[in-house]
């Protein structure tokens, strides 16, 4: 029989944390911390299998499961010693918890107090001798029975929750401001008003029956995985939506029966910045959700938890040294005390922020508790990025007061207009993309997210550094502040107030997500820690913390990776940044961009009307462009270059405009007639299909040899200096060996000319650009001239998919909403059919051409999926613009490290029987005879 159910808790445990698939993260972690001896209220774990089977039949279980949660239900009253809906003694209560593989912070519907009734609650008002207590349970589990499983929930903004109304109504009543003041006889009053709310609402009953209540928690569980917000979430963070949640069914324990009680959560080490030491929220005499809704304000665990409650502060410490040091990892733990004994109700990887993570990683590296390959292979490619963005700091900051300071909980500088409602944030934002906008709320719900989004940053006036605004910016590593309760909004109003201060919407703050700080107006931000050391050199390394993580983990990487790493740069300046970063070489140069800066001179060329009056206009820009190579030759120091022929249309440099003709007409003295004349020859219909590439120099050879010619006169006379110099020609466009050829015989005979004149040779290579798909398919005859291939992914993307880059924009996002493509392909590779091309490529290319030198330069070149591709394929390289490099540095490393670890993986199960080491293998960690000879082994 199929098993469904997996029981957990102290009287045995059935799964283990390395089932996340099938238990869920949530599931599998209870099950792994109840394993390792920590206290967990006992429970079982409905398994996602039930998810799928449940969405996949019409919204039905399978016929087993009835019986399996009953007998688990038994089980949990065994090991509780209470029973579920008993009337005499203290009854069981059990929370229904959602839970799929991965964390969706306040995405999904969790159930709290499953098993009071008008009966029940008179048990424990009288057994627990907390009549208060008790009814606060009660009132709360019908209020959030109703919420989620009777789907009584506000659909929106302008939906009333009938539940808050009528609390309201109470609380003014009784004259009080917080629910926690609320006497017995209210909440009594509560409970019936909130049931003649549920029956007037639904026209049914509120279900008394227990097991009836588990059921109706379970389902909404199950259902809430395909609510709109969880839907939204799944595709933002590219989660498949086959893979289901689980259902945690677990004993209540109880943080709110008085005042040695509380409930919190906590993380190892502080997830905005990575430093060691546990950071957290905590309320007393509180109930789980209380600390993340942030309805009051929660008090600091690092600061008063040890003052509260010593003992278990002390028991807590000691549990959270025993999960961080059990999982390798930052934990974020939920917990509650109930009258001083400690329970452990949820714990989970931390969500963190790019310099969290690295520095955490760092940090346990050096700290022995992980090896570096599990700090590379741990840490999100993308997120080092956010070490390089700019902060305030400095001139900058100069005669700014802060306005108020909160908890930093996401790090980051952000500057931008105040918006209060996320609905007005992605309106603004969809008219205008580069919109700066600060959104300020008293605390975000999963609601709020959109907003979020679009948002440089992220301001609350109340929640701590475990609240949802501070999780969720943590993740998309924006910059937040949260808990600044010296703000009060006024969201009728549209301002917000503090110190005396005013301030509308769309008024200008900023937000130091690293300090906490809140400034009025606009502040200009300063480089990055890492690129004051890199590249303005202001900082020493030694006085740079962060730069020296950043420096260690890429060390690291680069000892892994197998891949090379090039830049994408077009002058020394920039060559010079990509060096500091860690570029090995230039994988394209595209000359075009050097003559934007001189482009009178260009459209003399242009405009000139036969080849003798086009070598005429040609001198001034050989010189430009031999003067612009040197420059770039003598800062890679002998690193190899890559240099791209003239690749876009003609047009795009000539003036479009009556008026700018008129300009060029006087500036070169031809007369304007003559100059709009020739715009017209040049326009085109489809101009990423037009006269571009190699059919540029194939057309007009002079170009190509003045571009050829400075080439080799720069490496010369770099030469010359003692300075070594790799220049590769790029041919850009090819489809044809023919088109190859031609452009190879022009450029070899300016070398020779070249090399000639100055009795000095360089060592050249000539290759081409594969961006078309015939290129792929022949690439066998291509690599016969070719001496190297250069996938140029942009252009490959736009032929082989037949889609333009500069079109696409209309139509991408209802492709990505309708899952018809999983993500942007001009941002991540097409595997399977971009890839297929480029399969194809590598192996004709190498079939003529073994020793073929094989990158990629696409836009792709930074992005850590395709990066993962690329080595793969086996390329030699990847080349991307100077600030992706750490991420192509990082992703490459990891790349390789993941398939030393999958050929491990192979060799131990399926025993090679080398000669050496009798079924074991030298070229692994399983080797038991480390003789390295290797010889007939698997993985070789
Ligand atoms: P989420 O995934 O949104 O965090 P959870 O299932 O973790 O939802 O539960 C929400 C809150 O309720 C958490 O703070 C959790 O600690 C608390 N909670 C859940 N189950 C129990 C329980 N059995 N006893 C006490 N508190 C619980
Ligand atoms: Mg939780
Ligand atoms: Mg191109």
């Amino acid at each position: 029989m199929a098993k469904y159910v997996y029981s957990f808790g102290k009287d045995g445990t059935d799964g283990d944390a390395t089932m996340k698939n099938l238990l869920g993260g949530k599931g599998a972690n209870l099950a792994e911390m109840a394993k390792i001896g920590l206290p967990v209220p006992s429970g079982f774990t409905i398994t996602t299998d039930v998810c799928t089977y449940y969405y996949a039949n019409g919204r039905n279980y399978p016929p087993e499961l009835q019986g399996q949660v009953e007998e688990a239900m038994k089980k949990i009253e065994a090991t509780m010693g209470k029973k579920f809906g008993d009337t005499n003694a203290l009854p069981l209560l059990v929370s229904c918890r959602s839970g799929a593989r991965e964390s969706m912070p306040g995405m999904m519907d969790t159930v709290l107090n499953i098993g009071l009734n008008d009966k029940t609650v008179e048990v424990l008002a009288q057994k627990s001798g907390d009549e208060r207590f008790a009814w606060d349970c009660y009132r709360r589990f019908v209020q959030m029975y109703g919420d989620v499983v009777l789907d009584m929930k506000p659909k929106d903004k302008t939906d009333i929750d009938p539940f808050e109304e009528i609390l309201e109504a109470k609380k003014k009543k009784a004259g009080v401001k917080l629910d926690s003041e609320l006497k017995p006889e209210h909440l009594k009053e509560l409970v019936t008003e909130f049931k003649a709310a549920v029956k007037k609402q639904t026209g049914h009953d509120f279900p008394e029956d227990p097991m009836e209540q588990v059921w109706g928690g379970i389902g909404a569980v199950f259902g809430s995985w395909m609510n709109d917000r969880a839907i939204v979430y799944r595709r933002t963070y590219g989660i498949p939506h086959e893979w289901g949640t689980a259902v945690n069914v677990q004993a209540m324990v109880f943080g709110n029966m008085g005042e040695a009680c509380a409930t919190g959560v906590a993380l190892t080490r502080n997830g905005a910045t990575g430093e060691k030491g546990i950071t957290g929220d905590y309320l007393i005499n509180a109930q789980g959700e209380d600390v993340v809704a942030g309805i009051r304000m929660p008090k600091k665990i690092e600061d008063s938890l040890g003052k509260d409650m010593p003992k278990s502060w002390e028991e807590f410490q000691k549990v959270a040294m025993i999960l961080e040091n059990h999982y390798k990892d930052i934990q974020d733990i939920e917990f509650t005390i109930e009258n001083q004994k400690l329970w452990m109700l949820q714990t989970r990887n931390a969500k963190r922020t790019g310099f969290a993570a690295v520095r955490a990683a760092v940090d346990m590296v050096n700290e022995g508790l992980i090896t570096p390959e599990m700090a590379i292979s741990r840490i999100p490619a993308n997120d080092v990025t956010q070490l390089l963005q700019p902060i305030f700091g400095g001139a900058g900051l100069k005669g700014k007061t802060p306005l108020t300071k909160g908890i930093n909980a996401g790090p980051g500088a952000a500057t931008g207009q105040i918006c209060f409602q996320p609905e007005d944030a992605e309106a603004i934002w969809q008219k205008d993309n580069s919109a700066k906008l600060i959104l300020v709320r008293a605390s975000t719900t999963p609601e709020d997210l959109r907003g979020m989004k679009v948002a440089q940053g992220i301001l609350t006036s109340s929640g701590g550094a475990a609240s949802h605004a501070a999780l969720v910016s943590r993740q998309m590593g924006k910059a937040c502040v949260c808990g600044c309760d010296a703000i009060e909004i006024n969201y009728k109003a549209e301002t917000m107030s503090v110190g005396g201060k005013t301030f509308k919407k769309g008024d200008w703050i900023s937000v130091d997500g690293f300090t906490g700080n809140v400034y009025e107006g606009q502040v200009p931000t300063s480089p990055s820690e890492v690129l004051q050391v890199l590249f303005t050199k202001e900082l020493k390394p030694k006085d740079a913390p962060l730069y020296q993580c950043f420096q260690q983990l890429m060390s690291w990487s680069d000892r892994f990776r197998k891949l090379g790493v090039r830049t994408n740069a077009d002058n020394p300046q920039e060559a010079g940044r990509a060096i500091a970063l860690g570029a090995e070489g230039i994988g394209l140069t595209r000359t075009e961009h050097m003559f934007f800066d001189r482009i009178d001179d260009f459209r003399a060329m242009i405009l000139s009307e036969n080849v003798a009056e086009r070598e005429k206009a040609l001198e001034p820009l050989l010189k430009y462009q031999q003067a612009d190579f040197e420059g770039i030759f003598r800062e890679m120091k002998g690193r190899p270059v890559t240099i791209r022929l003239l690749d876009p249309p003609l047009h795009e440099f000539v003036p479009h405009t009556d008026h700018e003709q008129e300009e060029l007409s006087q500036k070169l003295s031809i007369p304007k007639g003559k100059i709009a004349q020739r715009v017209n020859e040049l326009h085109e219909e489809n101009p990423m299909l037009g006269h571009r590439g190699c059919r540029l120099g194939i057309v007009y050879p002079e170009i190509t040899r003045m571009q050829a010619t400075a080439i080799f006169q720069a490496a010369v006379d770099v030469m010359k200096d003692g300075i070594d110099c790799h220049p590769e020609i790029m041919i850009p466009l090819v489809g044809n060996i023919t088109e190859f050829r031609n452009q190879e015989a022009i450029i070899r005979a300016a070398a020779a000319e070249v090399f000639k004149k100055a009795g000095v040779t360089v060592d050249y290579l000539i290759g081409t650009m594969i961006e078309l798909p015939r290129a792929c398919v022949t690439a066998d005859r291509v690599a016969e001239g070719a001496e190297f291939f250069s996938f140029g992914t942009n252009d490959l993307t736009q032929t082989g998919l037949g889609i333009s880059r500069d079109d696409y924009g209309s139509f991408i996002n209802d492709y990505q909403e309708k899952d018809i493509f999983p993500a942007d392909p001009f941002q991540t590779l097409d595997q399977e059919g971009v890839g297929g091309l480029m399969k194809i490529g590598v192996k004709k290319g190498r079939s003529t051409r073994p020793d073929i030198k094989l990158g990629i330069c696409g836009e792709h070149g930074g992005d850590p999926a395709s990066v993962k591709f690329c080595h793969g394929l086996g390329l030699n390289y990847v080349s991307c613009s100077p600030l992706r490099l750490p991420v192509a540095r990082l992703a490459a490393a990891q790349a390789a490290i993941a398939e030393k670890k999958e050929k491990a993986e192979k060799c131990c199960k399926e025993s090679c029987g080398c000669d050496c080491c009798q079924g074991g293998c030298s070229c692994c960690s399983c080797c038991p005879c480390g003789c390295q000879s290797g010889k007939s082994c698997c993985c070789k």
